[in-house]
């Protein structure tokens, strides 16, 4: 089943998928390696645009659309917000790149959706976060 396909039927989808307040956790392997490849297949063909041009990008990984602006928009930028936008280019999966993620995680329901149908997530308890292993 496609991510597509199961909009047709939301009554058999868990409810965590809607109620962000539901705490999470990745079902792989506590390896930089494993989580990386849980956060491609959740993010999956997840965009995201960049807020100066509209220049469309991937959501994951993150360094494509950070590069973007810190690159082609470099002169708009202050030296914080270069900073942060290079901590989203590192290759290495670091805090800043694992909030961005949960942050959009939280937002999208596309992207829990895709966590549930790929068996990518299972629920904790009920608070407003989720838990990556570290
Ligand atoms: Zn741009």
């Amino acid at each position: 089943m496609t991510v597509t396909e199961s909009f047709a039927k939301p009554q058999e989808e868990p409810e965590w998928i809607r109620r962000q307040s539901t705490v999470l956790e990745l079902t792989c392997d506590n390896d930089a390696a494993a989580i990386g490849r849980s956060l491609y297949a959740i993010c999956g063909t997840e965009t995201t645009y960049c807020e100066i041009c509209g220049h469309e990008s991937l959501l994951w990984p993150c360094y494509e659309w950070a590069d973007h602006i810190r690159t082609v928009h470099a002169d708009f930028l202050t030296l914080e917000a270069k900073d942060n936008y290079s901590q989203m280019c590192e290759p290495e999966l670091n805090q800043a790149q694992t909030m961005f993620f949960w942050i959009q995680f939280a937002m999208r329901v596309s992207m829990r959706r895709r966590a549930w149908l790929f068996d990518q997530v299972r629920p904790v308890a009920s608070e407003s976060r989720v838990h990556l292993p570290s």
